[in-house]
C-alpha cells in the first residue's frame, strides 16, 4: 500500500497534502521570503490570529454512549472516494478499510464505533477538470468507486437511493450508501448529463465547487450570474424533478438566495458552517438562516477547523483567492504551489479547536433558524486540520456527549444526527413525486 499522506481540505479550501518531509532551513527562508513577496497579490492583509483559549476535555458518559447508539449519524459529507482514487490508485486492495487506516478520517471499524448508519459519499472532482472536458467523465469514475466500495463490503454498505432504502438498509445493520456530487462543472452545462448522474444513484449536487461557473457563482470566486442563471434556474428546477437534493454549501450568498427561491423542496448545505460564529465565506449568513424554517432545509455542519474555529477562518480567509493565484503564477508546478501554501500557513496557522467549536456552530444556527435546521456534515477525508477530539469517524458519540452538556434532550440530539436530513430526503421525494417525474 501506498503511503497515504494527511490530506488538508482536499473538497473544500485547498486541497492539497500536509508536507511531511521537513524543509531544509535555506529553502524555507527562500519559500518564505517568496511568499512574504507574493503578499502584494492579496491586496489587504491583516496581522495573522493567535490561537484560541483551550477548552476542557470531554468524557463520554454510559448516558450520552446510550442516547447516540439509540440514533444514528447521518453525515452529509466525505471524501474518502476522492482518497482512494488519488492515493490508492482507485484500489480497495491497497487501501482495505475493513482494517484500521489510521492516516486518514474513515474505516470500517471507526465508522460502526461512531455509529454512522448513513453516509453521503462525496464524488466530488476538482473545479479545474472542466477546462480540459473531463468533469463529467470524472464524477462517473468517482461514482464507480462508491459502487466498488459497496460491492467489496457488502456485509457493511448498501446503495441507497431514497428514505426508504435507508430505512431499510438502517433495519438490516447496514450503512446507508448515497452519492452526493459536489460541483455543477460535473454536468459540463447539460441537463442530459444531470438525468445520467441522477440514474447513476447521485442524489445530491452542490451547485458549485470552489470555481464561478456559467450558470451559478462560487463563495470563493467573482461572480457572473449574481445568483443563478436562468441555465442555472433551469438544473434546480430539473433537481427538483428528478428528486436530487439542491446543496448549496460552496456557492455566493446572492446563489444560495437564488437557490432557495427558485427550489421547490428544501436546500441542503451537505457541509457548511455558520457565519455568525466564525467570518468565512464558506459559511452560512444569518440572513440565510433565518429563511430556513420557511424554506425546510438543513445546513449540516462542516468540522475543518479553519471554517469553525473564528481565529483559524481569519488566518484562512483567502485561502481561495491566494491559491488560484499561485495557480495563476506557477502553472502546473503543484510543488511550487505547495511550498509557497505551506509557507504562507506556516505564519497564519489553521487553529484545530475542537468539538466545543462544532457544538458552538450547531447552537447558533439552532438560535437563528431552529433546531429542525441543523445537521451533521463533517468533510471528513477532505480537510486536514480536525478539531480536538473529533478526529475522525469513530468520535461523533463526543458530540452527543457535548449536546447533552448543552442541554439537549435525546429528542433533539437524534434531529441533528439524523432526522433533520431525513425530513429534507422525504419532502423533496414527495416533490419529486408532485412535479411528475
Ligand atoms: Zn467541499
Amino acid at each position: 500500500m501506498p503511503s497515504i499522506r494527511r490530506r488538508c481540505v482536499i473538497s473544500c479550501p485547498t486541497r492539497k497534502t500536509l508536507k511531511l518531509t521537513p524543509l531544509p532551513l535555506i529553502a524555507l527562508l527562500a519559500v518564505l521570503a517568496n511568499s512574504l513577496a507574493a503578499d502584494t497579490t492579496f491586496g489587504q492583509e491583516s496581522k495573522p490570529a493567535s490561537a484560541p483559549v483551550e477548552r476542557p476535555l470531554v468524557t463520554v458518559s454510559a448516558e450520552a454512549k446510550a442516547i447516540h447508539s439509540r440514533g444514528y449519524v447521518f453525515d452529509g459529507h466525505n471524501d474518502l472516494p476522492w482518497v482512494v482514487r488519488t492515493e490508492a490508485s482507485r484500489s480497495f486492495d491497497k487501501l482495505d478499510i475493513s482494517k484500521p487506516q489510521p492516516k486518514i478520517h474513515t474505516d470500517i471499524p471507526r465508522l460502526k464505533l461512531g455509529g454512522v448508519g448513513a453516509q453521503y459519499w462525496s464524488v466530488y472532482v476538482p473545479a479545474d477538470t472542466i477546462k480540459t472536458g473531463a468533469a463529467h467523465q470524472t464524477t462517473i469514475e468517482q461514482i464507480e468507486i462508491v459502487k466498488a466500495m459497496i460491492a467489496r463490503y457488502p456485509e457493511t454498505f448498501e446503495l441507497a437511493l431514497n428514505s426508504d432504502d435507508v430505512n431499510r438498509i438502517r433495519a438490516a445493520g447496514k450503512i446507508a450508501s448515497m452519492i452526493g456530487m459536489e460541483g455543477g462543472h460535473a454536468i459540463e452545462n447539460s441537463i442530459a448529463k444531470l438525468r445520467r448522474l441522477h440514474e447513476m444513484g447521485a442524489r445530491y449536487m452542490t451547485l458549485t465547487h470552489s470555481d464561478t461557473l456559467d450558470w451559478a457563482d462560487a463563495c470563493s470566486d467573482a461572480p457572473k450570474s449574481h445568483g443563478l442563471s436562468e441555465f442555472g434556474r433551469e438544473v434546480v428546477r430539473e433537481m427538483n424533478r428528478l428528486g436530487m437534493l439542491v446543496d448549496i454549501s460552496h456557492v455566493s450568498t446572492e446563489t444560495m438566495q437564488s437557490a432557495m427561491d427558485i427550489s421547490t423542496a428544501p436546500v441542503i448545505f451537505s457541509h457548511s458552517s455558520a457565519r455568525g460564529v466564525a467570518e468565512h465565506v464558506r459559511n452560512v449568513p444569518d440572513e440565510i438562516l433565518k429563511q430556513l424554517p420557511a424554506d425546510g432545509g438543513v445546513v449540516m455542519v462542516n468540522f475543518f477547523s479553519g471554517f469553525i474555529v473564528p481565529e483559524s477562518a481569519v488566518n484562512t480567509r483567502n485561502m481561495f483567492e491566494r491559491r488560484r493565484a499561485l495557480q495563476a503564477k506557477h502553472g502546473n508546478d503543484k510543488d511550487a504551489v505547495r511550498k509557497e501554501m505551506d509557507a504562507y500557513e506556516l505564519q497564519n496557522p489553521v487553529f484545530p479547536g475542537s468539538v466545543h467549536h462544532v457544538a458552538d456552530h450547531i447552537d447558533h444556527i439552532v438560535k437563528v433558524a431552529g433546531i429542525d435546521h441543523v445537521g451533521i456534515g463533517s468533510d471528513f477525508d477532505g480537510i486536514g486540520t480536525v478539531p480536538k477530539q473529533i478526529e475522525d469517524v469513530s468520535k461523533y458519540p463526543v458530540l452527543t456527549q457535548v449536546l447533552i452538556d448543552r442541554g439537549y434532550k435525546e429528542a433533539d440530539i437524534h434531529k441533528v444526527m439524523s432526522g433533520n436530513i431525513m425530513r429534507v430526503m422525504k419532502l423533496a421525494e414527495i416533490e419529486s413525486k408532485r412535479l411528475g417525474t
